[in-house]
């Protein structure tokens, strides 16, 4: 240690029985720490790439995470069903919103039809 640095402060979300057990730990032990608290967190939360998932009769053809939101192509028939189904996949761009409930919701963006392999 240089001497300079200021000792950290945890954020109030942080319980103090956590801060304590984290101050504790050597620097392997907080690696290990860090890598087990992001897949704990995929775990709880996962990422909105991992929550999209076709619906009856839909198929997925990408999903790209763009960072600010999530590209997603995919064929859906027709609500009412048609003899031309399954037509051109369509774009949506899927963003994360935050309920008042402390949830979160898909909110989906139609962008209309693509025309790729
Ligand atoms: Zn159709």
């Amino acid at each position: 240690m240089d001497g300079e640095a200021e000792e950290p402060v945890a954020l109030s979300d942080l319980r103090a029985e956590a801060v304590a057990l984290i101050d504790d730990l050597s620097e392997a032990e907080l690696r290990a720490t860090i890598e087990y608290a992001r897949d704990r967190l995929q775990f709880v939360h996962p990422e909105v790439t991992e929550q999209i998932e076709a619906r009856d009769g839909e198929e997925i053809v990408r999903i790209d995470d763009r960072g600010a939101y999530t590209e997603v192509v995919k064929r859906q028939p027709c609500a009412t069903g048609c003899d031309e189904c399954p037509h051109e996949p369509i774009l949506y761009h899927v963003t994360e919103e935050s309920q008042l409930d402390g949830t979160t919701d898909l909110h989906w963006t139609y962008l209309g039809r693509v025309y790729e392999g």
